[in-house]
């Protein structure tokens, strides 16, 4: 076998780390924020996504939310699939990008109904 691109010899697996792997945190964060605005148990809202059509345990919400504690900073917060990342966003009513995007510090993103944020310019829908 020539030592060509198939060589499994040189393949370069990359490393996960804290940094490459931000957006699970951030998607974390706003699952608890949006979670917590709809008052919400984590049980509760792995329900309301399960009836939705996409199966999801409670134990994947909480992972989402506030990862695993002693793990290294790559493998602590869950990776959602993209088919579980659209299932929170039906279940919010928000966009995917939405969870995607650093929640707003003044209004995290969920300014109340008929206000604009001054910080963001979200409006309350
Ligand atoms: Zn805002």
């Amino acid at each position: 076998m020539s030592e060509g691109m198939g060589s499994a010899h040189h393949l370069v697996k990359p490393r996960l780390t804290a940094e490459n792997t931000r957006y699970a945190r951030i998607v974390g964060r706003n699952i608890t924020i949006r979670r917590k605005y709809l008052g919400l148990s984590q049980a509760q809202l792995a329900a309301k996504i399960t009836e939705a059509g996409f199966p999801i345990s409670e134990t994947v919400v909480h992972f989402s939310e506030i990862g695993r504690a002693g793990k290294r900073p790559e493998n602590q917060y869950r990776n959602l699939s993209v088919d579980q990342l659209m299932a929170f966003a039906a279940v919010f009513e928000c966009s995917p990008l939405d969870l995607l995007q650093e929640a707003c510090a003044t209004c995290q993103g969920i300014p109340p109904k008929g206000f604009t944020c001054n910080e963001c310019a979200a409006t309350g829908s």
